[in-house]
């Protein structure tokens, strides 16, 4: 079924939140979406759904939301997928927004794809950068993905349904703040009963696992299957301790056993654009670069002078890095005192 596309307009952000704080992405693609907005002569807009997100609306404004549509509901307290997806479904439907943005996390991952399926458009996972085809009447919205392996990208649009969505991964855009005065709040309302759902919340676990948003961090010392063992990690934390940032693995170290996959940056793993990216022992494949190119300054440190990782990094040292590391965590230890 095709759409009447001229019905849509405005770009939607999904904002994603937990325990009362917006996830990062989705200021991130607020960012971005004001671009697009700004490109095809719309507006960008924030939509959620929650117990509590009104709360919401100045942080929003910071980040240059025009429009902030919303339910709020004690059903929608914890996070499920279907009241979720109705009360989404219900203010897409009712406002018919021309691109709908979504974080590529776990949640944001189930819910976008029941969003589609309900509303028969297309949905772009992962997309790793988004821009507008000016050649186009429509002014579609171009979603491009890494596929093959990440050997080639590919470019999809959807120019005959509406809305266009997309799942963007975190730490592909950054978030900077341009503040709006006059934020405008939509606020809906949307029958939900908890008797009609069949999920229940009965207890929140934490996971025990090693979470970390490495996106947050300005310095990152990364390492790959050159640190020789699993006791290496902390050569990798030492320094990044000492530099005020944080440690990442490739996946041949997650691989190995030696780091948990929350630590990983690629393709499959994060993505991440800090302002220093000290890549150890990384032979810079090209899963691994897709996760990491954009770093402001790449430092890498390898003994192989051929190793691909040189061919992007803006300063090399070629070495051992069981030896490199130690001696840049002691140098800078005593610079930084
Ligand atoms: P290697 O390629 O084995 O390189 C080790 C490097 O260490 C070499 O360059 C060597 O010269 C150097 N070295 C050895 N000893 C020392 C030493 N003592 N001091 C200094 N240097 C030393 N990879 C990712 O990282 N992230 C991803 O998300 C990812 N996703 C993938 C998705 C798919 C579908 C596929 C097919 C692959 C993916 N990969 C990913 C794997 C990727 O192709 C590479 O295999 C991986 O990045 C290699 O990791 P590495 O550089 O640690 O190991």
């Amino acid at each position: 079924m095709t759409h009447n596309i001229s019905e849509y307009k405005d770009v939607w952000v999904f904002i994603e939140h937990d325990s009362g704080k917006i996830e990062h992405v989705s200021l991130e693609l607020l960012t971005k979406g004001r671009q697009l907005a700004k490109d095809i002569g719309c507006k960008i807009c924030a939509f959620t759904v929650g117990d509590n997100v009104e709360i919401f609306s100045e942080r929003l404004a910071e980040y240059g939301a025009e429009k902030f549509y919303f339910i709020e509901s004690p059903v929608l307290k914890e996070y499920r997928t279907e009241p979720y997806r109705d009360s989404l479904l219900y203010l897409i439907e009712k406002y018919k927004p021309e691109i709908i943005l979504i974080g590529a996390t776990t949640l944001g991952r189930d819910i976008a794809a029941p969003l589609a399926t309900k509303l028969d458009t297309g949905l772009t996972a992962d997309t790793t950068a988004l821009d507008i085809d000016f050649e186009s009447d429509a002014k579609n919205l171009l979603m491009t993905r890494p596929t093959f392996g990440g050997n080639l990208m590919a470019v999809i649009y959807c120019p005959d349904n509406r809305p266009q969505m997309s799942t963007v991964r975190p730490g592909v855009f950054q978030a900077t703040k341009n503040p709006i005065n006059n934020i405008e709040k939509i606020r809906e309302e949307f029958e939900l009963l908890e008797d009609k759902i069949p999920k229940k919340i009965l207890e929140k676990v934490k996971s025990d696992s090693d979470k970390v948003n490495l996106s947050f961090y300005d310095v990152i010392v990364a390492g790959g299957r050159g640190i020789g063992k699993k006791e290496n990690i902390k050569l990798l934390e030492d320094l990044a301790r000492t530099l005020g940032g944080t440690w990442a693995v490739s996946r041949k170290v997650v691989q190995m056993g030696w780091a948990p996959y929350s630590r990983q940056v690629g393709q499959t793993g994060q993505t991440v654009h800090p302002k220093i990216y000290i890549a150890a022992g990384i032979s810079g494949a090209i899963q691994h670069l897709a996760g990491m190119k954009s770093s402001e300054i790449i430092i890498a440190i390898n003994k192989d002078p051929q190793a691909p990782i040189f061919d992007i990094a803006t300063y090399g040292i070629v070495g051992d890095a069981i030896e490199i590391l130690p001696r840049l965590t002691q140098f800078f230890g005593n610079k930084l005192k």
